[in-house]
């Protein structure tokens, strides 16, 4: 089809073309027939500009929203009436001179061009039509974000020797504690190829290779239950280095996260504070001071631990629990004692919702109130816990959680697992009320020192807290036989605002060890052989020490755009099951397929 091209792009158009005839390409935002004339807003990707149509020249064209049109006319100024200083293209308007209807659009499903309407369509219905919800703006820069975020990383890794390289998505499973996507062999029926977890045994088998610096901006599959920050298929940057210490990669990956994201912050104008060195706390500290191995550093809310304190202490709750191997611990609400009994209820609630028996709580005042215990000092509390504790036992307890007049502190005692659970849950839900968990801060920090490996009570056996390939701390494997519990991991993540952002580790490259591993965590040995035997051989052969790591692409992006929902930052996701409403995938094969693939239906049993 022959038609005008465009000579400027919409969003372009300013006041210095003014008398010049120009051409523009694009969609149909907005249409307002203001009697005598029309007013249609052009918008390409960069932007809209207003165009002004005179019947008495041009007809009255129908033109509805999302119609696709090529524009002839000229620039002129708007009158001052009608500047739009919240418009780039504000100042002046085109007077359309020739106008080509290149597409006529459909009824809508949705108002494309109503920003505030379009934040309240359901989700399913914006995927489905996917096509038109990335016409807008937001999601352009989105994906623009997303596509310069890319970009730096790349060059921030050629600069520094890696090489970028493709590994195969029909492969072998490998394994990194999902489900894996399988694909049937048509060849051999009963054969089947799974998708990539991650391109784990890839880039340790580059690393044989003597590539030495692997990257790749990586799609792995994983068949796991799905929440806001999971897809089925996501992005990952993967990389991997040889003779490189966990301080290396460290380094590495600090310095790009903050070069990346540091210009991006700025190139993009996001409001958020630029993104300060990493903090570094082992997984031992994460636990006791957060509760969980991701903590939100954006506030500095810690858990505190009183088990000693209250082993013989009169409350009956805390000293059981204590005497029974249970753990007493809480956190400090600052402001929390002018909270309503209903409130604090909701907070008992949330820790007993994270498997808490229950949560216990001290309103601590600088003034006398009904009920409240006189401390001396101008102390005072109130609580049902205070009733059975002497003055001096709830000092201790107050100078523990460092409360002051105005506070409230609050208590979970149960086992330790639990305690870190519902502690790490209600820190976070303080930080939201008290508003601590600032949109406009990026707290990154490594987690280090991770187990090696996990209990599974439902299996009995050890599982790899991370992944299979993962390096025992050559200090700790004096552990493997009598205490595999004990042996601490050369792994690291890496977390951002209460979120894993990357994980990765020091690899085994000895087969001795690799062999040792797979046998702790119940691989047997004909297992290792059909599964792992060509990483285990490839050990054999030389291989270099090595290690990596991986974060998540779209979680980065999120970082940025401030979007709870991974699906906001991905051009074509995945709904809940893994389902795609616009192209209806996964769909039915047809019965030639089935014939061919060898498969036979099974039917489903519940
Ligand atoms: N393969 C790991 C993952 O995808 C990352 C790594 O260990 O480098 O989580």
């Amino acid at each position: 089809m022959n038609f005008p091209q465009r000579t400027v792009w919409c969003g372009e158009v300013r006041p210095s073309q003014i008398g010049q005839d120009i051409t523009l390409n694009g969609w149909a935002h907005r249409v307002r027939d203001l009697g005598g004339l029309l007013f249609v807003d052009l918008r390409d990707r960069t932007g809209l500009v207003q165009l002004m149509i005179d019947p008495e020249t041009q007809g009255k064209p129908d033109i509805r929203p999302e119609t696709c049109l090529s524009v002839s006319g000229r620039v002129e100024p708007r009158d001052a009436a009608n500047v739009n200083p919240k418009l780039p293209t504000g100042q002046v308007e085109v007077i359309v001179t020739g106008m080509t209807v290149l597409n006529e659009c459909a009824v809508l499903p949705f108002p494309v061009s109503d920003e505030e309407q379009m934040v309240k369509v359901n989700e399913e219905l914006r995927v489905k039509y996917r096509y038109l919800d990335l016409r807008r703006p937001t999601m352009h820069q989105r994906l623009a974000l997303r596509a310069a975020a890319v970009r730096k990383i790349r060059a921030y890794l050629d600069d520094r020797g890696f090489i970028e390289t493709e590994t195969p998505i029909f492969t072998k499973s490998t394994p990194e504690g999902a489900r894996d996507y399988l694909v049937p062999y048509r060849l051999e029926p009963g054969k089947f190829y799974a998708l990539p977890q991650s391109p784990q045994q890839y880039k340790q088998l580059l690393m044989v290779g003597g590539l030495e610096r692997y990257y790749q901006i990586a799609k792995c599959f994983r068949d796991e239950a799905q929440r806001a920050d999971r897809q089925p298929e996501f992005t990952q940057l993967d990389l991997e280095m040889s003779f490189a210490t966990q301080e290396d990669v460290l380094t590495l990956i600090e310095g790009m996260t903050l070069s990346v994201i540091n210009e991006l912050i700025g190139d993009f104008a996001l409001e958020k504070d630029k993104v300060e060195p990493f903090t570094r706390l082992t997984y031992d500290e994460s636990m006791r001071l957060y509760g969980n191995d991701k903590p939100d550093l954006r506030f500095a809310l810690q858990l505190f631990d009183v088990s000693e304190q209250v082993r013989d202490c009169g409350f009956g709750v805390f000293s059981n629990c204590v005497q029974g191997g249970g753990f007493v611990r809480g956190v400090l609400y600052p402001g929390g004692a002018k909270l309503s009994r209903k409130d604090v209820g909701e907070l008992e609630e949330l820790c007993k919702s994270f498997g808490a028996k229950g949560m216990a709580s001290l309103y601590v005042e600088s003034e006398a109130h009904e009920g409240s215990i006189d401390l001396g000092g101008g102390t005072f509390v109130r609580g049902a816990m205070a009733k059975f504790l002497k003055p001096e036992e709830t000092l201790a307890l107050i100078a523990a959680a460092g409360a002051k007049g105005g506070d409230l502190v609050c208590f979970v005692a149960d086992s330790w697992a639990v305690s870190c659970e519902a502690l790490a849950r209600l820190r976070l839900a303080i930080g939201e009320a008290c508003g601590l968990r600032d949109k406009r801060k990026l707290a990154f920090a490594f987690v280090l020192d991770f187990p090696l490996v996990d209990w599974n009570e439902d299996e009995q056996r050890w599982d790899p807290t991370h992944h299979p390939f993962t390096s025992p701390k050559a200090e700790d494997l004096i552990y493997l036989d009598t205490d595999p519990g004990r042996i601490r991991a050369d792994c690291y993540d890496v977390v951002c605002n209460g979120t894993e952002w990357a994980s990765g580790s020091i690899r085994i490259h000895r087969p001795d060890v690799q062999a040792r591993i797979f046998k702790l965590i119940g691989v047997s040995d004909e297992e290792q052989q059909s599964r792992f035997g060509h990483i285990l051989e490839a050990f054999a052969f030389g291989a270099p020490p090595h290690g990596g790591i991986a974060p998540g692409i779209d979680r980065m992006v999120m970082f940025l755009t401030d979007d709870d929902n991974i699906r906001e930052v991905i051009a074509f996701p995945k709904l809940g099951g893994g389902y795609d409403p616009m192209m209806d995938a996964p769909s039915e094969i047809d019965s030639r397929q089935w014939d061919e693939m060898g498969l036979t239906k099974k039917p489903v049993t519940k």
